[in-house]
């Protein structure tokens, strides 16, 4: 086994201390783009032989498409932020149509607009899609005495007590799946809708809690698209990190899983990589919890127990490419379907009417995206890519009348693609980062932690980073005064 001293202090000049990190999803890539803003010497270990984990730009039909995440929230700051700074400004584009549609109760209904993560501030901003009983039973809240939320509650059990099922089954379950393939009565309110959250808590009516929401957000007049996309693809933001971080003097090794991570008897650590070794002063666990539960085991068995104990959906994307000339397809970004509903297909993007950019690449071939899977549904992945398409096709036959034979289909598989946050999982959160604290010069980050969007990714490697920097100070005072060794020292 090789054993590489790379961020030895004299090779590095005034560039003090060594971080490696662990993963080069986009986690990983952009802690490692933060601290080398910090002039940290940084070497990112990743598994596969590609960097960018969920993120994945491919092609179908000749069409640039993307295989995994599509679009970014524009309403914080992190990702369209981090694009800019990777040179990707002229490339941002923001979905060419808002409207999209919810495909229930028989047909494919506008998706209301003024709710919360499908909660209304009034019935009647559901009415078209919520039966007379349904936006009968959400007038109840003003009446009904309060729903204590306690420490966490599940956002489908909290908001099924104040304004009925219907409210959950037909919208709350369908966004939120959207967002985390997960079910709406187990998620954590508190974790994945905290503004929600918040007002459960300083209201008894969870309507009028919303109409709050909505009026701060009006008064703030947020402006400008709450999505934005990339030209060519989500899927190259990792790519240009990637390229940025690289030309900023960082090392990034692809097909290098790390394989053991121990605290160095000198301070400082270790970390095995297949044949390598490598030395560092700090590390950035940015792997999914499974990965961080088997490297944490040794040196933090309580945080790789609450790490091993996250659950994961699975879910598959069918992208199919259509000729254009004849066909007709509903207006708007796409649609997405209640689980009560009954189908197999759980959501449907118009990838060519949704972004611009997919549209200009071959104005003759429409893409159009379906997606299978939701947290504990096992049966539906096991069938074969060519079963997935025709449930695909025949979801899209029903729902929008479109019968053509696609020019090409691809199946892209994301097992274990999406960390779930049940009730509790910020309390878990805090106990992990409690037991990493207190190992100097461990970070954690990623999608199990803070949120699973691709900006809050951003922000919690962010943190990590931030939170090492004060490590990295402790170094650099050291490295100031020669008379100290680093972490070992020579002989390494
Ligand atoms: C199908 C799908 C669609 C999505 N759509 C959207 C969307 O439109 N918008 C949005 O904001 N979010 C979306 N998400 C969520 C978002 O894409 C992810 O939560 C986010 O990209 C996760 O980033 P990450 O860096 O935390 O983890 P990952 O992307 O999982 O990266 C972790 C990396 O670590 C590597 N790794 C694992 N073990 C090791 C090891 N031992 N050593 C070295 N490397 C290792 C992996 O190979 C991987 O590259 C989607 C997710 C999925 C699955």
């Amino acid at each position: 086994m090789g054993s590489e001293r790379v961020g030895d202090m004299s090779a590095t000049g005034s560039r003090t201390g060594h971080v490696v990190v662990i993963g080069a999803g986009i986690a990983g890539l952009a802690a490692a783009h933060r601290l080398l803003g910090r002039s940290a010497r940084v070497t990112v270990l990743e598994a596969a032989d590609r960097v960018g984990g969920k993120l994945l730009p491919g092609e179908i039909a000749g069409v640039r498409v993307d295989l995994g995440a599509e679009s970014m929230l524009a309403r914080r700051p992190e990702a369209v932020a981090l694009a800019r700074e990777v040179g990707l400004d002229g490339r941002l584009q923001p979905p060419a149509t808002a409207s999209a549609s919810i495909w229930t109760r028989g047909a494919l209904r506008p998706m209301p607009k003024g709710h919360v993560m499908g909660v209304p501030g009034t019935a009647a901003a559901l009415a078209g899609v919520l039966s007379e009983e349904g936006l009968a039973r959400i007038e109840r809240d003003a009446d009904l005495p309060r729903t204590e939320v306690g420490d966490d509650v599940a956002v489908g059990e909290y908001v099924a007590a104040r304004l009925g099922r219907e409210v959950v089954d037909r919208l709350v379950e369908p966004l939120l799946g959207g967002v985390y393939a997960g079910d709406a009565y187990r998620i954590s309110m508190r974790s994945a809708v905290p503004q929600l959250f918040q007002a459960a808590r300083t209201h008894a009516s969870l309507t009028e809690g919303v109409r709050e929401i909505q009026a701060k957000a009006a008064a703030g007049q947020q402006t400008g698209p709450v999505f934005m996309g990339i030209e060519g693809g989500v899927g190259t933001l990792p790519l240009a990190v990637a390229g940025s971080v690289r030309a900023r003097g960082g090392e990034i090794l692809t097909g290098t899983p790390a394989t053991e991570l121990r605290v160095e008897a000198a301070g400082g650590w270790r970390i095995a990589a297949g044949e390598r070794v490598l030395h560092a002063d700090a590390v950035v666990v940015a792997v999914p919890a499974p990965a961080a539960a088997r490297l944490l085991r040794e040196e933090s068995p309580q945080a790789a127990a609450e790490l091993a104990a996250v659950e994961y959906a699975s879910m598959a994307l069918v992208t199919l490419a259509y000729r254009r000339r004849g066909l007709t397809l509903p207006e708007g970004s796409g649609f997405l379907v209640p689980p009560v509903d009954g189908r197999t297909i759980k959501a449907s993007t118009f990838a060519s009417h949704k972004w611009g950019w997919i549209a200009e690449e071959d104005p003759d071939v429409l893409v159009l995206r379906t997606s299978v899977g939701r947290h504990g549904e096992t049966e539906i992945l096991q069938r074969d890519d060519a079963a997935l398409v025709d449930v695909s096709r025949h979801d899209l036959r029903e729902a929008t009348g479109l019968d053509a034979e696609p020019l090409a289909t691809r199946v892209t598989r994301w097992t274990d693609g999406l960390p779930q946050y049940p009730v509790g999982h910020h309390a878990r959160v805090a106990r992990i980062r409690e037991h990493v604290a207190r190992l100097p010069g461990l970070a954690v980050c990623g999608a199990q932690y803070d949120g699973v969007g691709i900006p809050a990714c951003i922000a919690s490697a962010y943190a990590a980073a931030d939170q090492l920097d004060g490590d990295l100070s402790g170094i650099r005072a050291l490295a100031a005064n020669p008379v100290h060794s680093l972490h070992g020292g020579a002989g390494e």
